[in-house]
């Protein structure tokens, strides 16, 4: 059983760390610095000052409009602050303080960052992908010299498998069918899941876009596909569950 108060605390870092990265999904894909300057309302240009900053309460209280201008605040700011927060409960609540649960807030973070980003614009930008795949690399030196080796395996196995593909796509559409963000990504997920936990992620991400996109875009002109989404929740899951659906897929395999 978790300390309560290691909960609450995860939660509060949780939700200044969602604060966080709201301002990573809205400047990094224009490529703009996280750390300066401070936010401000993008239509009357009103600084945002520290108590209408405060996470999800701020928007609750200003009914989620400008105090400025009266312009509408996403729910996507709450939202990605409550989704974090909520990520780095479940994780100390999980795995107790330990580095496994500081890989599964850091891997979620990540995540989350990346599916919001690549559903809004199409793109993951290399902060996330790059940036996390170091991380990976170093927090599984926690591991000794043999959990280092199954990142830098589950690295390049994301990264080749996923090159592969987007060779192979690009060849048969005659158009480039996955964009290097993909192929980056898995690497990053392979760097936290290990090699099987890449093929995971890969058959889950397709069963989730299968399952998720096509139905939803049926009868629709040709669109981008937001691969990055699925990948991020299969990765989700696979960091979770991977262990196990493995372990029983083994069994299985045994027992037959
Ligand atoms: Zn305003």
């Amino acid at each position: 059983m978790t300390d309560p108060f290691v909960l609450i605390t995860a939660g509060a870092l949780g939700l200044i760390l969602g604060s966080f990265l709201n301002v990573c999904i809205v400047r990094l894909p224009e490529e703009e610095s996280v750390l300066t300057p401070r936010s401000k309302c993008p239509r009357c240009g009103r600084m945002v000052v520290w108590y209408d900053n405060i996470p999800v309460l701020s928007w609750l209280v200003l009914r989620a409009q400008c105090r400025g201008c009266g312009t509408r605040i996403s729910v996507q700011y709450p939202a990605v602050e409550l989704a974090v927060s909520a990520m780095f409960v479940a994780a100390v609540w999980r795995y107790g303080l330990s580095v496994t649960a500081l890989s599964a807030a850091i891997f979620g973070f990540t995540l989350l960052g990346i599916a919001v980003t690549d559903a809004r614009h199409f793109l993951i930008p290399d902060e996330y992908t790059w940036g996390g795949l170091g991380l990976g690399l170093v927090l599984s030196l926690a591991g000794g010299l043999s959990g280092f080796t199954m990142a830098l395996v589950g690295a390049g196995t994301g990264f080749g498998l996923l090159y592969l593909v987007a060779w192979a796509g690009e060849k048969a559409f005659k158009q480039e069918a996955m964009g290097g963000g993909d192929i980056k990504m898995m690497a990053m997920v392979g760097s936290f899941v290990g090699w099987t936990g890449v093929l995971l992620t890969l058959f889950g991400g397709a069963l989730l876009g299968v399952l998720i996109f096509i139905p939803l875009t049926l009868g629709k002109e040709k669109r981008l596909v937001p691969f990055g989404v699925f990948l991020a929740g299969a990765a989700a899951i696979t960091f979770v569950y991977g262990p196990a659906i493995i372990d029983w897929y083994i069994r299985t395999l045994v027992a037959a």
